[in-house]
């Protein structure tokens, strides 16, 4: 009998009853453990964090609260080993739980110490100067920001079973809201076993985390007005949830991280000769490769110049005919299965209406022959490079197939290819490989209001790149429009989403010793 997943909630691990469901090891279709249906009583679950946590946390200063997060990232690092075998049932490779793993408990000591040098020893924080508002100098006003009384839910994707618990996790505890993390169900074995070595760290005051693993029956039904909601996964889950009753009726603020059509473009400048070229094809093979497509980040268009298309198809399949898919056990692989069966078959699903409009450059869509793993009770797909030869076709910037596949297609100007790429209709990061400033500019003033993040590479910062799909916890994360019209991190920008900014007007010694 595999183990089924509990919940923590009100200072304790708590069973539920009723219906389970089972999770399976996505390379060997093996039952992992079972999660419940139905959770413990989530209003208790969400009043404890309110009344208990919450007030806890405020009790200590910003620079408090960043030492705690950083004995917590160093406690999390401690026990890495345990949560690396656990990935593997994901089907992550060791290089994509560095992405999930280390990323998320980077991320925590990246706030740690930001926190730590930018933060005062305080409980609330300004926003910009004291403004004089009357011409006696006696009255005047300031903004300040003070942590929001509620409790910050946070409902993540299936991807990132630790680093979209972290990411939320570290800035909303400085600035003072306790979290109560409901993870994806397909993955929350991996979210629980963090969780609990974060219980048995005892670094953190009582009632900070909680963590519902189970359906999500009255999460949303029990917001209050001072709670928030950060939500990461697909748009229509995002539109259903910001659009329910109670989120609207009591404005509670709604941040959502959806689907990103995300594209990568190769500068006209580029000839095959130069290092650039070599840059761009091996960061869209990493970007199919890398958590077998599973980022909300990863390249799904890669725009070239027409004159330079067929170069670039053939440079891109010489590099995946070398990937070797399989069983993430085994160390030599380097492409693992995808979460689920279920999310192959929605795979399988979507790239039907890609394959309606383009051509397969490499790969095969209905199978693959994984090393040491059965191809039909893995979750396997092959890498598929696919060609769409009319840049603005509309399925190739509207259909999200969340795997690892990647769509190229032509380009002849720079006009063309902004309007091409603006087509997404708001994406997560777009990526622009080239070493002429000139057409850097008018491709970032172009691609900036459509995007949350624009990265430019060439030869002289390519070695320090962080890489496309990468989510620095110091850069902002979200996008418009499709993405889901959100932000998360930025460094301590994120603090803000988790408090409320007030002006408060007086004379100027009262604001000035607030
Ligand atoms: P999903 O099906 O929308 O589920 C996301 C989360 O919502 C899960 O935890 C799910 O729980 C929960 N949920 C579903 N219905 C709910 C309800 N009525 N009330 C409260 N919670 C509810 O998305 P997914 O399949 O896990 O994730 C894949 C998608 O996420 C992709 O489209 C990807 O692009 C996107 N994504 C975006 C980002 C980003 O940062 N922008 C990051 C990662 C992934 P259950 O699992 O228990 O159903």
């Amino acid at each position: 009998m595999t183990q089924v997943l509990q919940s923590y909630s009100q200072g304790r691990w708590q069973s539920s009853q009723g219906d389970t469901s089972s999770l399976l090891d996505a390379s060997t279709g093996e039952e992992v453990a079972r999660i419940p249906k139905k959770g413990p009583d989530v209003a208790a679950m969400l009043q404890f964090a309110r009344k208990i946590g919450g007030p806890e946390l405020r009790k200590l200063t910003f620079v408090q609260r960043a030492a705690i997060l950083k004995d917590l990232g160093k406690y999390l690092f401690s026990h890495l080993d345990e949560f690396v075998d656990i990935s593997l049932r994901t089907g992550a490779t060791r290089r994509d739980t560095a992405v999930d793993v280390d990323g998320g408990i980077g991320t925590v000591a990246v706030y740690a110490s930001k926190a730590a040098r930018e933060l005062p020893e305080k409980t609330i924080l300004y926003d910009g100067d004291i403004e004089p508002l009357g011409k006696g100098g006696t009255f005047s006003g300031r903004h300040i920001y003070s942590s929001k009384l509620g409790v910050a839910v946070q409902i993540n994707a299936f991807n990132f079973p630790v680093w979209g618990m972290l990411e939320k996790f570290a800035p909303a505890f400085l600035a003072g809201m306790p979290s109560v993390v409901k993870p994806a169900s397909q993955t929350a074995y991996l979210t629980e076993a963090v969780v609990r070595r974060i219980i048995d760290s005892n670094l953190l005051p009582e009632g900070t985390i909680s963590l519902l693993c189970a359906g999500p029956a009255g999460l949303i039904e029990n917001l209050t007005s001072q709670d928030t909601v950060s939500f990461t996964g697909s748009a229509s889950t995002a539109q259903a949830l910001r659009s329910h009753d109670v989120v609207t009726g009591r404005s509670v603020a709604f941040n959502a991280e959806a689907d990103s059509i995300n594209c990568s473009i190769l500068g006209t400048d580029i000839i095959t000769e130069d290092d650039e070229f070599e840059i761009f094809v091996n960061q869209l093979v990493t970007e199919m490769v890398i958590k077998a497509g599973q980022k909300c980040t990863a390249i799904r268009r890669a725009f070239v110049p027409v004159s330079i298309i067929d170069d670039v198809a053939e440079a891109v399949s010489a590099r995946l005919s070398e990937i070797v898919v399989g069983n993430p056990s085994d160390p030599t692989v380097q492409m693992g299965p995808l979460a689920s069966l279920g999310q192959r078959d929605e795979v399988r699903k979507n790239l039907q209406k890609l394959l309606a409009v383009s051509q397969v450059v490499f790969g095969d869509p209905d199978k693959v022959k994984p090393l040491g793993a059965d191809g039909d009770r893995g979750a396997f797909v092959s890498p598929l490079l696919l060609r769409a030869d009319d840049v603005f076709v509309p399925e190739v910037h509207s259909v999200e197939v969340f795997g690892p596949v990647c769509t190229l297609l032509p380009y002849q100007t720079f006009g063309e290819v902004i309007d091409a790429a603006s087509l997404g209709d708001g994406s997560l990061v777009g990526s622009i490989v080239t070493t002429d400033t000139a057409l850097a500019k008018v491709l970032i003033s172009g691609l900036a209001p459509w995007h949350g993040r624009l990265l430019v590479v060439d030869s002289s910062s390519a070695g320090e790149s962080t890489g496309h799909g990468i989510v620095m916890p110091q850069m902002l994360h979200g996008g418009p429009g499709r993405a889901g019209g959100g932000e998360e991190l930025g460094g301590l920008r994120a603090m803000k989403h988790y408090m409320q900014r007030t002006a408060v007007q007086g004379s100027p010694s009262l604001l000035q010793s607030l």
